[in-house]
């Protein structure tokens, strides 16, 4: 029987070293309750358990349902919205085997996850199909209430969303505040102590769901991030938030989107007032994003492994298409584009885990200041790397799994058709690619990855010497064009070539995460090579792009705009 915890998925895994994130975890081992783990030998046995049941769940019950979930869709009836009868059954499977909590703590019926394992499962669902990680993956919301809720909160929905009791949405986006969030205009009203909201969101991933997390202005007459709280709002304690309409969608057909009318709904200030967009959305958007970066790679794999078959079994000109070279060629670059984001989405997710733990060693009175502003740097800055690279990534490799299917990846009857439409959507929400760029440039220019050069600078490489002379070579060339382009005094330029400057960052980055895994195992270097000669060609590209753009316009790169501006 297939199994979506591939060989591949567990290599990878196992490659990271998440004994210290674990034994924190899990009480330094010192929990006797029935669930609790006893050492890291047992969580990893524990984990691979979890995980290969998980990985069988994706692919011989959630994967077959995929097409009817995407041809039916959910439903919406006078303001009341089902999901189809497949997701249904899904979302039962999954909490009944229970991971629906992932990452919650156990005292609330989580299963304790770190987040690169839970990741892993979220690849897996979205492999699977990818508009069930939308309401699987939901559990984002869960974790900011355990995150920023008080314990009142926590103890009264947090249970619920681990038997998949309720589910979540978090509404932040409004038909006037979009990529813009600090535009948001929902009104948030306190009133003898009691909180209401009022007013629309719109696009709300499952907002039908009984637990919304609600980005809303409760600072009267006031503009911008400052004025915003976050709220708590709970379908079965209030009955004024009405689903006004469900979107018609390209893609993610399993997923209601919604259109959302608070009338003066009772809500719940989370946390503290003011703190709503600076602090809390920000940490329920990085999950969600890296969520999302998850949910791309799953779909790449899906049109990969697609792909891979059909070019297997189509023949033309006497042959099976796999022997085209411009077909291989296809397939070449995709193996190569996932096989290196998943190791970038296991190592964002691993520094989440790490910022995860200095936080909770911190908040236990011990001095790992130094040890969290690093992987707080460094979760920060690879979240939107990593949603920016695994999202595009996503979309070229489900275009190229079509091509490989020639008309018959048009039609309905093959899954590619799917699944290049599900990935369209990866690099629009949670930001789109453009404002990962935005989130990511600080990074680039301020040079968050060097401490990972210096330690790639010490690392013992013996078979592949000469490639790691390369890949520090690509770290000074990052270096070198962030320079040229910094001395560029005009903000437009800046922000003109700021997508290459992140691809490059994206680029060399996974060729540092690779090389000392091809230096240890033998079997991955022939794709290693690969990999590092494209990105070779790729940056030295990029990099004469951005040199042709200083030359040719410099300051004046304002005048490419003229020709498409209109009124204002
Ligand atoms: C299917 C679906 C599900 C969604 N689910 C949710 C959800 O659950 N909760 C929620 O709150 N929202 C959700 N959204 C909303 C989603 O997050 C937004 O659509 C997205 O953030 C983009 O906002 P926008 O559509 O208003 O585009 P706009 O912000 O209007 O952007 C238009 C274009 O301008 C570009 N742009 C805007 N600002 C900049 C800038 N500063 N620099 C460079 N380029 C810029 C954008 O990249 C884009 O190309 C969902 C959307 C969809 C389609």
């Amino acid at each position: 029987m297939e199994n979506y915890y591939t060989a591949d998925r567990k290599f990878y895994l196992e490659n990271k070293d998440l004994q210290e994130i674990v034994r924190d975890l899990e009480n330094d081992f010192q929990d006797r309750n029935a669930e609790a783990l006893h050492s890291y030998a047992e969580a990893c046995t524990w984990y691979d358990m979890v995980l290969k049941n998980a990985g069988d769940i994706c692919a011989n019950f959630i994967a077959p349902r995929a097409a009817a979930v995407d041809e039916q869709g959910p439903t919406y009836r006078d303001g009341l919205v089902s999901w189809a009868p497949e997701t249904q059954e899904n979302m039962k499977v999954l909490s009944e085997a229970g991971y629906l909590g992932g990452t919650l703590p156990r005292r609330y019926g989580g299963l304790n996850l770190p987040v690169t394992v839970n990741t892993i499962i979220v690849e897996m669902v979205s492999q699977a199909d990818a508009s069930l990680m939308n309401l699987f993956g939901l559990q984002d919301i869960a974790m900011t209430i355990n995150k920023f809720g008080d314990e009142t909160q926590k103890t009264r929905v947090l249970p619920k969303f681990c038997t998949g009791e309720v589910s979540g949405s978090m509404a932040l986006t409004e038909p006037d505040a979009g990529s813009d969030l600090q535009a948001v205009s929902l009104r948030a009203i306190e009133k003898d102590g009691q909180w209401y909201l009022d007013g629309v969101k719109r696009f709300i991933t499952n907002g039908c769901g009984e637990v919304s997390l609600v980005l809303a202005r409760s600072e009267e007459g006031s503009k911008g991030g400052r004025g915003l709280s976050l709220f708590l709002y709970e379908r079965y304690r209030d009955k004024n938030l009405i689903v006004r309409r469900i979107e018609n969608k390209h893609g993610i057909h399993g997923s209601p989107t919604c259109e959302l009318q608070f009338n003066m709904a009772k809500a719940e200030l989370v946390g503290r007032r003011k703190f709503g967009l600076i602090k809390y959305v920000m940490s329920l958007m990085n999950g969600a994003r890296l969520a999302v970066a998850a949910q791309a790679l799953g779909i790449a794999q899906a049109a990969f492994d697609e792909a891979m078959k059909y070019a297997n079994e189509r023949e033309q000109f006497g042959h099976t298409v796999v022997h085209f070279p411009a077909v291989y060629q296809m397939l070449k670059k995709m193996q190569a584009e996932i096989e290196t984001t998943r190791m970038l989405v296991y190592q964002t997710a691993w520094f989440v885990d790490l910022e995860d733990m200095y936080e909770r060693r911190s908040q236990r009175g011990e001095d790992v200041r130094s040890e969290l502003k690093y992987a707080n740097a460094m979760a920060g800055f690879l979240t939107p790397l990593t949603k920016f690279t695994a999202t595009e990534m996503a979309n070229r490799a489900a275009y190229d799994a079509v091509q490989i299917h020639g008309g018959c990846g048009y039609m309905k009857d093959f899954p590619v058709e799917r699944l290049a439409r599900d990935a369209r959507i990866t690099n629009i929400y949670e930001g789109t690619t453009q404002l990962q760029v935005v989130a990511a440039i600080g990074g680039v220019i301020n040079n968050v990855l060097a401490q990972e050069w210096e330690n790639l600078q010490k690392f013992n490489i013996k078979e592949l010497s000469a490639e790691k002379e390369r890949v520090l070579g690509f770290g000074e060339q990052l270096q070198a064009i962030v320079s040229e382009v910094t001395t560029v005094k005009d903000r437009d330029f800046h922000d003109y070539v700021a997508n290459y400057l992140v691809a490059i960052a994206s680029i060399a980055y996974r060729n540092v995460l690779f090389l000392p895994v091809a230096e240890q195992f033998a079997g991955k270097r022939e794709l290693f090579r690969f990999f590092l000669n494209e990105s070779a060609v790729r940056i030295d590209y990029l990099i004469a792009r951005i040199r042709m753009l200083k030359k040719v316009y410099g300051v004046s790169i304002e005048e490419l705009k003229r020709a498409f501006v209109k009124g204002r």
